[in-house]
């Protein structure tokens, strides 16, 4: 068993660790590529602007992470040609169709790229062209390999002139249609050769030569060696396979067990089958199974003791009964009664969200899946999403509420912080008001939330514009709040607004808290969003092109939740899979660094701590380092200093800079490092 996975970077330990293998593959067999050519491969994957191809790897694993084969694939954006620079598999091992699964991977990348066609090197077969008989045999393999999917030499031409005297064994060009069945004249043969000789073989081939071979592509269109191994009609050119990106789905498969029978209560088990019978149909899907994580990752987003409360109340509760709490410590909330009963009125910020003894497992097992759907991310995938009940995005640090115990997509977004910046989006009908508190303090997790008002709209107490965040995390909370009466047009300027204060965030991870309470007709909410407008919302969402782990919040309304769900994930997949083809990555993030000259409160206290870290001054010189930039903040450029702040892929301060200013004296005062 294998898959075959696209490393994008080499940012998440993951993907560095499969890195390290390919390129060990490379090592041992392709002894003649430079040592550097080989250290220089995620450089590579993150800055297309260094060879001026954008590199697409895809590597063979098992499942235990062992790297059994790999290609890589060059993208050439202007011209949309598309070259297959290495495909290798792990030495003697190129049994189990691994070289075959990965050809055609490679073969799917282009088709989805619109590439016009696959061109790749591939050494001679033909004996008065390469005389080592040991050679001869493997080339004729992998000719006859290329020619079961059309792709043979370019003939008529000069491509396969030694550039120096003594050159034997010179590669043909090959050249794949992929689906196509016109092939490329002369002059756009032209721009692929140049492209091909000077920026791959730039050291090796010098400009006459690069002239002469490129002047020799004068057939339009290119006339290909007649087939050699294959009968032409066994020829199998149709690209298998879906291109579309595909979804790691996480079930919660103990929330059955939680069914409130209350009248009224909506939160009900059905919610889950009205939607796994319409994602069914869609074929978008693959089954993820749901991994156990420790107390130790609740514990990151809620208190200890509250988690320790809800498990003993819960489990404390005879089968069959609900305990829902009816005091409420308005008046003082620093004296915690003993009684477990009336404690659920100290954690709880509703009426009607019961303890009994089936809530616990089922809302811890939700986690587990949220979890389970991080992880995916961080190990490379590109969407997952966890369909879980009882939701949870109402959870607090200590209180639960609105139907929820513990904050699914809080945990997601905090096991996702530990490996980059993530941003939380929240658009459930209702505030989610669980993440806003969790994360109020933090800026490296931005939480936005698009929700009804609270004037009119649960839960009431939190969800207004002007709360921003504090402190640290100042800045990094956006609150959407509505009106009653909302269409699918409306929603999206919203939505809008909600994406580029994400674009600007440049997160590393999405987590999306997804409620269908904002559908027409949800016994919850008062909007009218129709299943058009759901495929739409996920077409934007998924235009951001970010890793993304969706989390199942509300929607009540069984009869469209299914249909509106499915409209919304393919809507998603399929921009996502365009998105991340064009991905236009700035300098900043190449380059892992990010610069702002501005100072904020937050600062004072990181810019104090840097340098003390440097070790290089006196405990009164690092007190003078926070009074200059205060000094800074409050007289701004009046002050004489300015700052460079210097951010490291977001997630750590790496260098501080203040420099007196105006220019032509300026002078480094300190600079700062952890
Ligand atoms: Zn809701």
């Amino acid at each position: 068993m294998f898959r075959i996975r696209r490393i994008y970077d080499d940012t998440l330990p993951l993907n560095r660790d499969t890195l390290k293998q390919v390129k060990a593959i490379l090592r041992t067999r392709f002894s003649s590529i430079p040592e550097e050519e080989i250290e220089g491969l995620g450089d590579r994957l993150r800055n297309p602007f260094r060879s001026r191809f954008r590199s697409i790897l895809l590597a063979a694993e098992n499942m235990r992470g062992r790297v059994l084969g790999f290609a890589l694939l060059l993208h050439e954006p202007e011209m949309e040609f598309c070259y297959l620079d290495w495909i290798a598999t792990l030495k003697g091992g190129t049994g189990g169709g691994i070289g075959g699964a990965l050809y055609e991977g490679v073969r799917r990348e282009a088709s989805v790229l619109k590439a016009e066609g696959l061109f790749f090197e591939c050494l001679p077969d033909d004996e008065t062209l390469c005389g080592d008989q040991a050679l001869l045999k493997e080339n004729r393999a992998r000719l006859r390999f290329y020619e079961r999917y059309g792709a043979r030499p370019i003939v008529r031409t000069a491509y396969e002139t030694p550039v120096k005297e003594g050159d034997t064994c010179m590669p043909h060009l090959v050249y794949d249609g992929l689906d196509r069945t016109r092939r490329p004249g002369a002059h756009f043969m032209k721009q692929v050769v140049r492209a091909i000789l000077e920026r791959k073989y730039e050291e090796y081939c010098p400009p006459e030569y690069v002239e002469k071979v490129v002047e020799s592509f004068t057939d339009s269109p290119i006339v290909l060696r007649e087939f050699r191994y294959v009968r032409p009609q066994a020829v199998r050119s149709k690209v298998e396979g879906s291109a579309v990106e595909r979804i790691a789905l996480v079930m919660n498969d103990h929330h059955g067990v939680h069914h409130v029978h209350e009248r009224g209560y909506v939160e009900s088990p059905v919610r889950i089958k009205s939607i796994t019978e319409e994602l069914e149909k869609s074929g978008l899907f693959d089954p993820l199974p749901t991994k156990s994580f420790s107390d130790r990752y609740l514990y990151s987003v809620h208190d200890r003791d509250f988690c320790v409360w809800l498990k003993k109340a819960c489990i404390g509760t005879a089968e069959g009964k609900s305990l829902y709490p009816y005091v409420f410590p308005i008046r003082n909330k620093t004296r915690p009664p003993r009684e477990l009963s009336v404690l659920a009125g100290y954690y709880c910020i509703d009426t009607f969200t019961p303890i009994n003894n089936r809530a616990y497992p089922a809302a811890r097992r939700a986690v587990d899946c949220a979890l389970t759907a991080a992880r995916w991310l961080v190990g490379g995938g590109r969407i997952a999403y966890a369909l879980v009940r009882p939701p949870g995005h109402h959870a607090e640090r200590r209180s639960f509420g609105g139907f929820c115990y513990f904050n699914n997509s809080a945990a997601a977004a905090n096991y996702l912080s530990a490996y980059g910046r993530v941003a939380i989006l929240d658009i459930d009908y209702h505030h989610g008001n669980g993440q806003q508190d969790i994360f109020y303090r933090r800026s490296d997790v931005l939480t936005v939330s698009i929700h009804g008002n609270p004037r009119f709209a649960y839960p009431y107490f939190s969800g207004f514009s002007e709360e921003r965040g504090e402190g640290d995390g100042e800045g990094f909370n956006l609150n959407l709040p509505l009106p009653e009466q909302m269409d699918g047009e409306k929603y999206r300027a919203a939505l809008g607004r909600a994406l580029r204060r994400i674009e600007v965030f440049e997160p590393d991870f999405l987590v999306v808290a997804l409620g269908l309470d904002t559908a027409k007709s949800d016994p919850t909410g008062t909007w009218s969003l129709r299943a058009r407008d759901y495929e739409q919302n996920g077409r934007m969402i998924g235009a951001l092109g970010l890793p993304v782990a969706v989390i199942q919040e509300g929607g009540y309304r069984t009869r469209t939740l299914g249909v509106n769900a499915r409209n919304f994930f393919s809507g998603l997949a399929s921009s996502a899979s365009k998105a991340v083809k064009r991905r236009r990555v700035s300098r900043d993030r190449i380059e892992g660094l990010a610069f702002r000259n501005n100072l904020k409160e937050a600062d004072v206290k990181r810019i104090r701590a840097l340098v003390e870290k440097t070790g290089f001054f006196r405990p009164g010189e690092n007190a003078v380092a926070e009074e200059v930039a205060a000094e800074r903040i409050s007289r701004d450029v009046e002050s004489g200093y300015s700052f460079i702040l210097v951010n490291n892929m977001g997630a750590c301060w790496v260098t501080y800079a203040t420099v007196p200013s105006p220019a032509p004296t300026r002078r480094t005062i300190f600079t700062g490092s952890p």
